[in-house]
């Protein structure tokens, strides 16, 4: 049933025991969010556990309180509300939706969303799901603390590229100067951000030699990235930003970075300039935004390429 923010601010006012869970390869939105809405819950006097099937990687450790969250392991009992946030479908929260049985809160941006919780707060326009925790924080006249409005910053900017996507609104940029009014401090958190282990900027190279371009005609062009697992070894946590790379040659429309995860199965992240590619993920069981979306493919490396690159020349064909 879809809910308003007031009435999911009432359901976590009712609830006792509260699980909060993300995607899984959680980003800065997955990891803020779920951060902002713990610590204040936190001071509800509430019982939170908060569950990511999933490690926290390296560049998001210095937000408040990432060492409480926990992986899904036992089953746990006596659980009033789980709340899953900038999670589009149920598959995307990994083993938590094994271990704990209670109704779900879903709290989302995603146009591909599932719409698979009992209540759902989803709005599409908006670029971050940070931008709805603040919203919700609000709607409970919350106090919110410099290290939220750390968490919530880092949510919202890292999802619109630091406003410079096309999500992002008037609004955003409003919320965002509140939250550095808060207390948020952009240069700092770009500086967690953006720093990296020598050996990611070293790898660079070896990277780059991989970038195919495949003409499509009209001077619109794909361009792919393809990181193998050799690759892979020391940073799998910090291929964030091979993407733009491709994404930000000159006519390229579609971007798409393969990351193979074992024999059988590769990430696939993609990116566009007009292109809707949530369809384009959707159609390989995964999701995202228009211009940002991702899915995993069951395949061997050369096979999912193969797929993914076919299916990719087909929406760009069909978009013209
Ligand atoms: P990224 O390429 O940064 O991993 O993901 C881009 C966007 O697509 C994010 O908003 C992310 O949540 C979404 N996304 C990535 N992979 C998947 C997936 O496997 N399933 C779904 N539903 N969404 C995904
Ligand atoms: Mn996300
Ligand atoms: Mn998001």
């Amino acid at each position: 049933m879809e809910v308003s923010i007031e009435h999911s601010a009432k359901l976590l006012h009712e609830a006792n025991h509260i699980v909060l869970t993300a995607h899984i390869h959680p980003d800065g939105d997955a990891l803020g969010s779920l951060l902002a809405l713990y610590a204040y819950l936190v001071t509800q006097g509430k019982t939170v556990t908060m569950l990511l099937d999933d490690d926290v990687p390296r560049s998001f450790k210095f937000l408040s309180a990432w060492e409480k969250i926990e992986k899904p392991e036992n089953v746990l009992p006596d659980v009033d509300l789980l709340v899953v946030l900038d999670a589009s479908d149920l598959e995307r929260i990994g083993r938590v939706k094994e271990v704990v049985k209670a109704p779900i809160l879903n709290i989302d941006h995603h146009i591909s969303n599932l719409k698979f919780a009992e209540y759902w707060y989803i709005d599409s326009q908006v670029a971050a799901t940070g931008e709805l925790i603040f919203r919700l924080l609000k709607a409970a006249t919350a106090t919110i603390t410099s290290s939220m409005a750390t968490a919530l910053f880092v949510a919202i900017a890292t999802d619109c590229g630091f406003f410079r996507y096309a999500n992002t609104s008037a609004e955003t940029l409003k919320i965002a100067s509140e939250l550095v009014t808060l207390g948020a401090k952009p240069h700092i958190i770009s500086e967690y951000l953006d720093t990296k282990p020598r050996a990611v900027i070293e790898v660079l190279p070896k990277v780059l030699e991989t970038l195919e371009i495949i003409d499509c005609g009209q001077d619109r062009q794909i361009a792919s990235l393809t990181l193998c697992q050799k690759i892979l070894t020391d940073f799998k946590d910090d291929t964030e930003g091979f993407i733009n790379y491709p994404r930000n040659i000159e006519g390229v429309e579609i971007a798409i970075m393969f990351k193979e995860i074992d024999n059988c199965s590769v990430r696939v992240s993609f990116r566009s300039k007009t292109v809707d590619v949530s369809q384009l993920a959707l159609a390989f069981g995964g999701g995202g935004h228009a211009r940002a979306a991702g899915c995993t493919v069951t395949k061997p490396l050369a096979k999912a390429k193969q797929l993914v690159i076919a299916a990719a020349k087909q929406q760009l064909a069909n978009s013209f």
